[in-house]
């Protein structure tokens, strides 16, 4: 299998309820840019990634296109409507990508400060006959259980890891998942629940997912500091 010339589905059409504001998420204010911005022109910059998908908002996929235009982003091959829940709106971008692609990488645009080395990692990680390669990070907190207020339990977290995007998938893989229905918050969920061999490699804390304007202002922190 190419470990060159993957597809990159941007999952960037969820409404950013917990985040609040006029416009949904991906394009929130970020350093004077939408936030979807960020992704598009790393992905279009990575050597790893040969043809981009972009999944908007019902009623942004004009300004998406208008955007990528601006962005000068060669790569973007189509935009599409995405779905009420994530999996939905993976699927909505998943069916734009050619059958005989082999690598799809799923990118959150909540998650803009991509390096590219995390694309490297997980896509050269399919080489070695993973079905999939998600980048994680070891918990730092304890995690307790509980209900309500109440404490039941602290769970183990040696065996526990935060799981980033972006997340690379032999493309047959993927399709099959979805294809047997049913729902996950990350898409490696989705082909484990479908017994695919999944593998962690190294995640990056730049990689922090934008969820409330507290987030946005630490990532601009981070942009600024990074330029
Ligand atoms: O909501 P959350 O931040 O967990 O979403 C992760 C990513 O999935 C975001 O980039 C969001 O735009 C995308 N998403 C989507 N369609 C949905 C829900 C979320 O594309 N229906």
């Amino acid at each position: 299998m190419s470990a060159r010339g993957a597809w990159a589905v941007l999952v960037a059409a969820g409404s950013g309820e917990r985040f609040g504001g006029k416009r949904p998420k991906a394009f929130a204010n970020l350093a004077g840019r939408p936030l979807v911005a960020e992704s598009i022109e790393r992905l279009d910059a990575s050597p790893w990634v040969e043809s981009i998908v972009v999944v908007a908002p019902p009623d942004w996929e004009e300004p998406t296109i208008l955007l990528a235009e601006e962005l000068g982003a060669g790569s973007l091959r189509a935009v599409v409507t995405g779905g009420a829940t994530r999996t939905d709106s993976v699927r909505a971008g998943l069916a734009e990508v050619p059958a005989e692609a082999a690598v799809v990488v799923v990118h959150d645009a909540a998650r803009p400060l991509l390096p590219d080395e995390v694309v490297e990692r997980v896509v050269t990680a399919l080489g070695e006959g993973w079905d999939a390669a998600v980048p994680a990070l070891p918990l730092a907190d304890t995690v307790k259980r509980a209900e309500g207020e109440a404490v039941t339990g602290t769970v183990d977290r040696t065996a526990l890891h935060g799981a980033q995007t972006p997340q690379a998938f032999v493309a047959d893989v993927l399709r099959r998942a979805l294809a047997r229905g049913g729902d996950a918050t990350d898409c490696a969920g989705l082909v484990e629940a479908a017994g695919g061999r999944v593998r962690l490699v190294d995640g990056d804390r730049r990689l922090l997912k934008v969820t409330t304007p507290a987030d946005l202002a630490h990532v601009e922190t981070l942009l600024a500091a990074g330029r």
